[in-house]
């Protein structure tokens, strides 16, 4: 059964991120009853110029770690529910240095569900369709709820084992937990070192594009804020226990959507470098 639930006060890990940012724009904008605090590291990754101009009565940002304990157990009682967007997310930078990635996205996750039950407060883990692995270039099949978990690189492997300490904290300990596996996000905010950003800025500085490998490589693409209706969505009305899917049947391979940025900017549709590949890509 799904209960309906209409939380007042919301704590938004990761807030100043990415995709954390478009989901405060998306709450303050379309749910005006709503108070947003926002818990963030600000790491390299946080920017605060992302929620920057929002009203102060409706959102407040606390700088700090997920994985202080004490902060937590200060902040989150009076908060109806968490939505958990905070993590190490860039795939390169876990082959180069996975620590990180093992600290935020497991012990962090670990925080929060520990404080989600203490305190009694609904919890949204935000995640990834990387945890799946990948799919056959031709495979008709796609990622479903009952697919095998098979991650592929460190940052993968650490949101996989977020994912299951949600589910044993909710069945252990009766936690009121969802989880939703997204696929690959743009829209504004991003960081300039993932894939459209970091094209798009060297188009602007004047530096030639690189691709990686062959440029095959498959991903469906969403808009934040379809991912942002959808957490949302799932947060008030989802079935507790539950994992969703969030798509968008956009598929593209990376070469395609680096042609469409370059025929934005007007300029040849092959005018790009090839770089080697990194270890561990997913293919589709
Ligand atoms: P991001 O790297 O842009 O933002 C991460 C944010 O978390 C930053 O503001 C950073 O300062 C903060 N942060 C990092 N470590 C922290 C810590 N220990 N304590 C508090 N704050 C901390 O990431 P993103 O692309 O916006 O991804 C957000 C979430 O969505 C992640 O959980 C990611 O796995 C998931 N996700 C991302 C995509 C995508 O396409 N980017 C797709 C599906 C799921």
């Amino acid at each position: 059964m799904s209960e309906i639930f209409e939380p007042e006060n919301i704590i938004v890990t990761g807030g100043c991120g990415f995709i954390g940012s478009n989901f405060v724009h998306y709450v303050v904008r379309e749910h005006p009853g709503v108070r947003v605090t926002v818990l963030d590291k600000l790491t390299y990754a946080g920017n605060p110029g992302n929620i920057a101009g929002l009203p102060e009565d409706r959102v407040e940002l606390v700088v700090g770690d997920i994985c202080d304990r004490e902060l937590l157990d200060r902040i989150v009682p009076g908060h109806d529910a968490i939505v958990h967007y905070a993590a190490e997310s860039h795939n390169d930078n876990s082959i180069a240095d996975p620590e990180p990635f093992l600290r935020t996205n497991v012990e962090g996750t670990y925080a929060l569900l520990e404080a989600a039950r203490k305190h009694g407060v609904r919890y949204h883990h935000v995640s990834t369709d990387e945890v799946y692995g990948d799919l056959a270039l031709d495979d008709p099949a796609r990622f479903t709820e009952e697919t095998p978990y098979h991650p592929a690189s460190p940052y993968s492997s650490t949101k996989a084992s977020s994912d299951l300490l949600v589910r044993a904290w909710h069945r252990t300990f009766g936690v009121r937990a969802t989880i939703s596996n997204c696929s690959n996000n743009y829209g504004p905010y991003q960081h300039v070192e993932k894939f459209i950003p970091r094209q798009i800025t060297n188009l602007i500085d004047g530096v030639r594009p690189k691709l990686y490998g062959d440029g095959l490589n498959v991903r469906d693409w969403i808009h934040t804020e379809d991912h942002s209706s959808a957490v949302w969505t799932i947060l008030t009305r989802g079935r507790i226990g539950e994992t969703y899917l969030i798509g968008a049947d956009g598929e593209r391979s990376n070469v395609d959507v680096l042609r469409e940025v370059l025929k934005a900017f007007g300029r040849d549709e092959d005018d790009f470098d090839r770089v080697r590949d990194r270890p561990g890509h997913d293919r589709r």
